[in-house]
């Protein structure tokens, strides 16, 4: 089995040693400089240019763009439906029907991008399926509905009795589940490479394996400082995921975690064998997820989200590749699909997953000028479209309904302070883990996991979606 850090996609993609954009090497200015060539950052670049074609828009990735999550996650394309319960908590039902709308509306645009643009993505309107493992989990989508009816948003879920669901994917874990038909899927590093051919077609200078180091706001503008130049403009968007810890103003905004997958070789035979042939991607209903899905060639990819909190802003390392993790994730597997026994998994990856205290995606004025996007909590290749939006609207000064949406400028929750955020943290994630583990071996959780696991909701942390 392959192991390495960009994993599957990018190789599928073929962009593994593909000519990459130069380097940022003298100074430089702009309308509105972009810091991170991922979804938020490409996304953001090609709102601007479509709102105001001759705005001159300069974008910095430290890397390659798309190489780091945007272009290896499991390529879940989710509306927010199943955050509506905590978008009605924290804005009212008015504001939550309003961005479960958006959300909706983000997965149809990413659609629609592809299509007009002719980006192969992959993209199947599978929807999304989300199952119980134990007799804990059952009914874990209740309050879903419950606000679905409430807020006569019915048709966002369907429940779905054992037969339902094992007739979707025929798992022996599975008991009972709900269906999101709105979910999709795509192959995340196409979609990453297309939005960034797209981007640079428009006329966006990109320049790949430039790190900003700095940020400043001077003279009602942005100065940006890399090791091979300056670039000052009038606006900056900031779209640098986990990394964003790095900027001060927004450390206590997140916390840093990471999830790791695997996929198969292809499996045809099984997939028929288990029935899921419908483009269904499917997850348990764990704090810290299992989620899985098909490929156009019959694989299995499989992550959880039960990785380690990352020290600092260090979105590499463990973050990235995690033996101990990556041999848990295999034996998951394994217990959600006894029959791959004897079918060696191809390539295993992970990368880093920037966690809001609400669990929501926050688009956030910093200063006067810097405008960020985070806090997507494993859950942005849907949302991050809309994100970017809001964020080139907010770059040009213009007020529109992206710019409107109750995640733009929220009341801020803050994270613990170090040393509690990694700390405490690691602790209680553990906590977390050993609970959902016991109880989905349909044990007691310990009294100690129990009580570790209540703490972030006691301090006003949301755990869950
Ligand atoms: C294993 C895994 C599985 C996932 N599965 C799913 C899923 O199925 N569905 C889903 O919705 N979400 C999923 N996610 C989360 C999803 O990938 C992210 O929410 C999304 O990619 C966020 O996009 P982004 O552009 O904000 O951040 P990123 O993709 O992290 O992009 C940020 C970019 O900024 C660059 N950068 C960082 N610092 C600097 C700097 N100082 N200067 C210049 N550039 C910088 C980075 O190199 C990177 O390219 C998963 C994530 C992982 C890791």
């Amino acid at each position: 089995m392959r192991h390495d850090a960009h994993g599957y996609w990018i190789e599928e993609a073929g962009l593994e040693g593909s000519p990459s954009l130069p380097a940022l090497a003298a100074d430089a200015s702009a309308d509105v400089v972009v810091v991170g060539g991922g979804y938020t950052g490409l996304w953001a670049a090609w709102w601007l240019k479509r709102q105001e074609p001759d705005v001159r828009v300069v974008l910095l990735e430290t890397d390659r763009c798309g190489f780091g999550p945007s272009g290896r996650n499991g390529g879940f394309v989710n509306s927010m439906s199943f955050s509506l319960p905590t978008l009605r908590q924290r804005f009212g039902d008015r504001a939550a029907i309003a961005m479960a709308h958006a959300g909706d509306e983000s997965v149809l645009a990413i659609r629609d991008f592809c299509c007009e643009q002719e980006v192969d993505a992959w993209f199947v309107h599978g929807g999304y399926l989300q199952a119980s493992t134990a007799p804990h989990f059952d009914g874990a989508w209740d309050p879903v509905a419950a606000a679905c009816s409430e807020l006569g948003e019915e048709g966002r879920i369907e429940v779905l009795d054992r037969a339902a669901v094992r007739a979707r994917c025929d798992s022996p874990l599975f008991r009972c589940g709900a269906f999101y038909p709105m979910g999709a899927t795509v192959q995340p590093a196409r979609l990453a490479a297309g939005l960034r051919d797209r981007v640079l077609a428009a006329g966006v200078e990109i320049h790949e394996h430039t790190r900003v180091d700095s940020l400043s706001e001077r003279d009602g503008g942005v100065v940006v400082e890399t090791p091979g130049g300056r670039v000052r403009a009038g606006a900056a968007v900031l779209g640098a995921g986990g990394s964003l810890l790095r900027f001060r103003p927004l450390r206590r905004s997140l916390t840093v975690t990471s999830s790791h997958m695997v996929i198969t070789e292809p499996v045809p035979d099984l997939l028929e064998e288990l029935g899921w042939t419908g483009g269904e991607c499917i997850t348990d209903s764990r704090h810290m997820i299992h989620y899985f899905r098909t490929t156009r060639d019959g694989r299995i990819a499989f992550g959880w989200g039960g990785g380690r909190i990352v020290r600092g802003a260090n979105v590499h390392g463990r973050a990235e590749i995690d033996p101990d993790v990556t041999t848990a994730v295999l034996e998951h597997l394994h217990r959600f699909f006894p029959q791959l026994e004897g079918r060696p998994p191809a390539h295993a990856w992970g990368g880093p997953i920037d966690v809001s205290p609400t669990h929501l995606p926050v688009v956030r004025t910093v200063g006067d000028r810097s405008f960020a996007g985070f806090g997507y909590t494993g859950h942005g290749v849907g949302p991050s479209q809309m994100v970017g939006h809001a964020l080139a609207s907010m770059a040009l000064d213009r007020r529109d309904d992206f710019t409107a949406l109750p995640i733009v400028d929220p009341p801020t929750v803050n994270v613990p302070p170090e040393p509690f955020r990694v700390a405490g943290g690691a602790i209680i994630r553990r906590a977390i883990i050993s609970k959902e583990t016991a109880e989905e071996r349909d044990r007691a959780p310990g009294a100690i996991a129990r009580i570790l696991s209540g703490i972030p909701e006691r301090i006003g942390i949301h755990v869950g979606r």
